[in-house]
């Protein structure tokens, strides 16, 4: 091991940059070129959709289908392991875990039943299969280094929750420098999976959808890293998401704040609990495209020069509202105690929240969670309606708590002359950084449209 430490990066690829053999080796290139002592990969584009496609398949359906699904991804990966010429051994690797893949899904499809844990084991197959094909495209690169495939999950130690983990960091702090350390010597190169962990007993978790840039976060602080990038298929974190407004354009520095604020208000661009790790080390994070690696992108720091009333509009769809309602409830204490009391028995977490005397209306993320047991004990005290297919867009920015004006702006730019939007709930005042309030998702586009144009321009 060399005596110097070095700068340690940790590098982060999304599915859409470990699409084929060439954007692999492009994402590789990315890696190298910045000195990557960590690289961090999602599953290949589309797999984890297919994954979930085929616990579906196999809970439902014929065996057949199921193998058809499982050659297609064989194949897939190893015509791209094929393309990037990999050794024998990690070629026979592959087919180890698909040999596992094929084993849980026929007990799954005799079952008819897949329990959470097959389900985690199933959905980190994508992962445990794409980082092999990056060890081979660096393998390709570097000559003097070593470039290592790591098990994460013996570093990402979570509770057992399968589907949204809770990670715990002193445990992945421990095992870095227990395992990871030659990435901090620059003597070792080492390739890894995002989205998966294990819990105490060794049964894999996940860290919910888009989780592989939460897992380069925690890997970023266990390892004290100077730099977490995030690699993805556009340029840096925009205004809005560029596929919904034309005029999104790229923002070049952001706070800590404001980005955590647009990944948890829906900005897909981040998963929502990247930045807790890095921003609790103080690491700065760059985002980027891995098609455009030399395009300015994006730069997350405790600071920044301009601090602007408006830094970006999000957008978080499949929002259910809850209006909850009983006269009884004038002039008596307790009214939102029960409510919360019900919803953390239940362990569902109330996003946005606004009250009146005898009324509540709350917006729940999952709309499955709400199921009959939970409706009938808030129905035992007070009348309840559900309206679903709505949006939360979100202003997300500065001292936005105490402008002046914003509101009246804000609710005259969503008017536009042909057609007007009903604003179904607000949310404003308790934070500086964000505004948010629930249209109907036929509306949610416009909406966005128009405030950017007003806002951002
Ligand atoms: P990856 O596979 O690399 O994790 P994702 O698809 O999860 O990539 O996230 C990238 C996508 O996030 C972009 O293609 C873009 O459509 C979407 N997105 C949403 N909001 C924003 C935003 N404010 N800025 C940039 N991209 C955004
Ligand atoms: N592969 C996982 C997903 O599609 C995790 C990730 O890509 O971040 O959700
Ligand atoms: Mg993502």
């Amino acid at each position: 091991m060399s005596a110097e430490k070095t700068k340690v990066t940790v590098a982060k690829f999304g599915g859409s940059s470990m699409k084929d053999a060439t954007a692999i080796r492009r994402s590789a290139k990315v890696a190298f070129d910045h000195k990557a002592n960590i690289v961090v990969v999602s599953a290949t584009y589309g797999t984890t959709n297919l994954l979930i496609k085929l616990i579906d398949l196999a809970v439902t359906g014929p065996w057949a289908g199921c193998q058809e699904i499982l050659s297609d991804l064989e194949d897939r990966h190893l015509k791209i392991a094929n393309e990037l010429e990999g050794t024998p051994q990690i070629i026979d690797e592959i087919g180890e875990v698909f040999r596992e893949l094929e084993t849980i899904t026929k007990g799954v499809n005799l079952l008819k039943d897949c329990s959470p844990k097959a389900t985690d084991g199933i959905l980190s197959v994508g992962e445990r299969i794409s980082s092999p094909l990056m060890t081979m495209a660096l393998k390709e690169l570097y000559t003097d280094k070593e470039v290592e495939l790591f098990d994460i999950r013996k570093v990402i130690k979570t509770d057992d929750q399968f589907g949204s983990a809770t990670p715990d960091f002193n445990q992945i702090k421990t095992n870095s420098d227990k395992f990871l350390i030659g990435a901090k010597y620059g003597d070792v190169v080492y390739v890894t999976q995002g989205f998966i962990g294990s819990n105490e007993n060794g049964s894999t978790t996940t860290l919910g959808r888009g989780g592989s840039d939460y897992s380069a976060s925690l890997i970023a602080e266990g390892m004290g890293a100077d730099l977490l990038e995030i690699w993805t298929d556009v340029a840096g974190i925009a205004t809005t998401d560029p596929r919904v407004c034309d005029s999104a354009r790229p923002i070049n520095e952001i706070t800590f704040q404001e980005a955590a604020e647009m990944a948890t208000m829906g900005a897909k661009i981040l998963h929502p609990t990247t930045l807790t790790p890095v921003k609790r080390a103080g690491i700065p994070v760059f985002v980027g495209s891995s098609l455009e690696p030399d395009a300015p992108g994006t730069w997350i720091k405790k600071t920044s020069e301009e601090a602007p009333l408006v830094r970006a509009l999000a957008t978080r769809s499949d929002q259910s509202l809850l209006t909850l309602s009983t006269p009884d409830m004038l002039q008596q204490h307790g009214f939102l105690f029960k409510i919360f009391e019900i919803f953390n028995r239940h362990q569902i977490s109330v996003d946005s929240i606004t009250t009146s005397e005898i009324s509540v209306a709350l917006t729940i993320d999952d709309s499955t969670l709400l199921n009959k047991k939970l409706l009938t004990e808030l129905e035992n005290f007070a009348s309840v309606t559900v309206e679903e297919d709505l949006t939360l867009v979100s202003v997300i920015g500065n001292h936005i708590n105490h402008t002046a004006g914003i509101a009246q702006k804000l609710f005259n730019a969503l008017q536009g002359d042909d057609s007007k939007i009903n604003v179904r709930m607000i949310c404003h005042g308790a934070s500086k950084h964000n505004f948010c309030f629930l249209v109907h998702e036929d509306d949610a586009t416009m909406a966005v449209r128009r405030l950017h144009k007003e806002f951002i321009g």
